[in-house]
């Protein structure tokens, strides 16, 4: 099958499931060599600012505004096509706001480049998620799809996303991924308010057939500024991390348990290799990282190609980035330019 052939004969039968072997294998072949050209390892398509939740931690402060977004369906089914005519992308992160309320667009721009062979990480709040929506996500290969659940029962969870029957959908929903074959991880966000529960949501994710859960603390990003009641002390932050060691013995073998990576260590991580990935906003913006607030061009006006080849690698070394980078404190916060609050910076 052509679709699928295509990064696989270049990076061998690999666990896709397996981070550090993808990631050791696109090293090998280049991916994150200097010459900073095409394919590209990653690519996360935020496609939209619009959110049908309005989380009160939403790193990226998505689901509150009505402003139509510059990048339009059919920008981004044109990008889609400009990628694979200059090389491809190895894997395509699809996020938001919510990437399901594109609709048919959605698997539109996910057919050009399945059939370039692109493997996809999708990441969404399970709201949409119906039988007939996760059957036709079915044929696609994945890295992963990602449901956050951050509870146990509707309660907490439908008050911290804000809309009544969220906990019901996103739970069904990622039942009916998992019943389709397709790798299951579920996000839970923990605070103070739902971290005795972190046993009983490795359980749920384990009945819904997850096959991994990610637990772990917000950041100070976006909402989470306004909400800081939400973050955790660092009493609460040893309670967290023991409680993913028992999971993780609890579940070995049968569900991978892990913690969140602080926002400091996957910056240091992007570091050292820049041209890993990068992200495209609602708006066209290229930004370098979702956690770091600098911009290298936009879609809409500049050659992709020019910003990927020519910025990205450089940008991470700018005094700017260097300086966020090393502003986060103890706690892994950065206090001096609150991601997602502050505007974003050109470089
Ligand atoms: S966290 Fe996700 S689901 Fe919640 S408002 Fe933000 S984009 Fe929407």
């Amino acid at each position: 099958m052509k679709e699928q052939s295509k990064y696989l004969k270049i990076l061998g039968n690999i666990d896709s499931q397996n981070e550090k072997g993808v990631n050791q294998a696109l090293e090998k072949e280049g991916f994150y060599s200097k010459n900073q050209g095409f394919p590209i390892a990653s690519l996360q398509f935020e496609l939209t600012s619009h959110c049908n939740l309005a989380c009160k931690h939403c790193y990226n402060n998505s689901g509150i505004n009505n402003i139509s977004d510059a990048m339009t369906s059919q920008n981004w089914i044109s990008f889609s096509q400009y990628l694979v005519e200059h090389g491809g992308i190895f894997e395509c992160i699809i996020s938001g706001g919510e990437p399901l309320l594109f609709g048919n667009d959605l698997f539109k721009i996910m057919d050009i480049l399945h059939e370039d062979g692109t493997l996809f990480f999708l990441i969404t709040n399970g709201y949409l998620l119906t039988k007939e929506i996760a059957d036709q996500l079915r044929k696609y290969r994945y890295h992963k799809i990602q449901v956050s659940i951050d509870g146990v029962t509707s309660e907490y969870h439908d008050s911290f996303r804000q809309r009544n029957g969220s906990w019901k959908k996103a739970v069904d929903g990622a039942f009916a991924i998992a019943n389709n074959g397709i790798p299951l991880k579920i996000a839970h966000c923990v605070t103070p308010y739902n971290i005795h529960d972190i046993d009983d949501m490795c359980a749920l994710a384990y009945s819904l057939g997850a096959s991994s859960i990610m637990v772990g603390e917000l950041c100070l990003s976006g909402r989470a500024a306004i909400n800081k009641d939400l973050l955790l002390s660092n009493e609460q932050r040893e309670l967290l991390f023991q409680k993913v060691r028992e999971n993780i013995s609890r579940y070995k073998g049968k569900m991978g348990v892990k913690c969140s990576h602080s926002v400091k260590e996957g910056l240091e991580r992007h570091y050292k290799s820049p041209n890993s990935g990068a992200i495209i906003r609602p708006n066209g913006d290229v930004r370098i990282d979702g956690m770091a607030p600098f911009v290298v061009g936009n879609i809409l006006t500049d050659d992709f190609a020019e910003i990927w080849t020519k910025k990205i690698f450089d940008s991470w070394n700018s005094p700017q980035v260097l300086e966020f980078i090393n502003s986060f404190d103890k706690e892994d916060r950065n206090y001096s330019f609150i991601n997602y609050v502050e505007g974003d910076v050109s470089i």
